[in-house]
C-alpha cells in the first residue's frame, strides 16, 4: 500500500466519474477507496455503481445509497428524493443487492473510512466546524479518517491544543505522523466548493501527502442526462456553478 486514491460523492454523474478514473489510471496507484453515494442527484445510478464495483476495492455506504436500500417510500425535497426514486427503478437487483452489503465504516492499517463522520455513522453528521470535528475525534482509534458528504474538501487537524480546520490549496497537503487528521476528499460528481471541476484525492502513504486532485470534465453532457431522465433542473445548474 502506498499511494491509494480516494473518491466519494459521485452521485450518478457517469461523466465525472469515467473523466476521474481516467485521471486516477495516469497516476499509478495501488487502490481505489469510495468513501459512498454512488446514487441520487445525477441519472446514471446503475452505470456508476457498476464502474465503481469494479474499480473500487473498498466501498462505503453513503445517505444517499442508504435511502435507496430501505424500505417504504422516499420522503423528501424533489431534488433529493426524485432521483432516488429514479435510481430504485434504473438499478438492477443484484445492484440492491450489493449496495446492501457496504459497510458503513472501515479500518485499514492506519486509516478508518467513513461517509461522513465516526460520530453516530448510522445518523450521517456533517463535519464543517469544530464542534463537529471533536465529537468525531472521540472515536477515532488511528491517526487518519478519509470522509465524504460535503462536498468540499476540507481537512481537520488535531494537536494538544485542540482541533484547526482547514480549506486545503492546490498541491500536495503534508501530513504529520504525530498528529490526527479527518481528510475530506471532496466530491467527484456535484462539487459544493464554488468550483466545479470533479474532485477526488490520493493519499501517498510514503511521502505522507494528501493531494486532492480537480477533473475537467463535459458538464453540458451530464446536464442534459438530467434534464433527459426529468429529474429537477436544478441538479443540472449547480453543476456548472459549483454549488
Ligand atoms: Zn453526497
Amino acid at each position: 500500500m502506498s499511494r491509494i486514491a480516494f473518491i466519494s460523492d459521485i452521485h450518478a454523474n457517469i461523466d465525472a466519474l469515467e473523466e476521474v478514473l481516467k485521471d486516477i489510471d495516469a497516476q499509478g496507484v495501488n487502490e481505489i477507496f469510495c468513501l459512498g453515494d454512488i446514487v441520487g442527484y445525477g441519472a446514471a445510478p446503475a452505470e456508476c455503481l457498476e464502474l465503481v464495483k469494479t474499480h473500487c476495492s473498498v466501498t462505503l455506504l453513503g445517505n444517499h445509497d442508504q435511502m435507496v436500500i430501505e424500505r417504504g417510500p422516499i420522503i423528501g425535497l424533489p431534488r433529493v428524493a426524485d432521483p432516488l426514486i429514479y435510481a430504485r427503478k434504473q438499478l438492477s437487483q443484484a445492484q440492491i443487492k450489493w449496495l446492501k452489503k457496504l459497510p458503513l465504516v472501515v479500518e485499514r492499517e492506519s486509516l478508518m473510512l467513513v461517509h461522513a463522520s465516526l460520530h453516530e455513522p448510522e445518523n450521517f453528521h456533517y463535519i464543517t466546524a469544530d464542534d463537529d470535528a471533536r465529537l468525531h475525534f472521540e472515536h477515532q482509534k488511528s491517526p487518519f479518517t478519509f470522509i465524504g458528504h460535503t462536498h468540499s474538501p476540507l481537512i481537520a487537524i488535531q494537536d494538544e491544543s485542540g482541533v484547526t480546520l482547514e480549506t486545503p490549496g492546490v498541491g500536495a497537503f503534508k501530513l504529520d505522523p504525530g498528529l490526527r487528521y479527518i481528510i475530506n476528499v471532496g466530491s467527484v460528481g456535484q462539487p459544493r466548493d464554488n468550483y466545479p471541476r470533479a474532485c477526488y484525492g490520493i493519499l501517498d502513504t510514503e511521502r505522507l501527502t494528501f493531494a486532492w486532485k480537480r477533473v475537467p470534465y463535459d458538464i453540458k453532457r451530464a446536464q442534459d442526462r438530467i434534464k433527459e431522465a426529468g429529474l429537477p433542473m436544478q441538479n443540472a445548474l449547480r453543476l456548472a456553478s459549483g454549488y
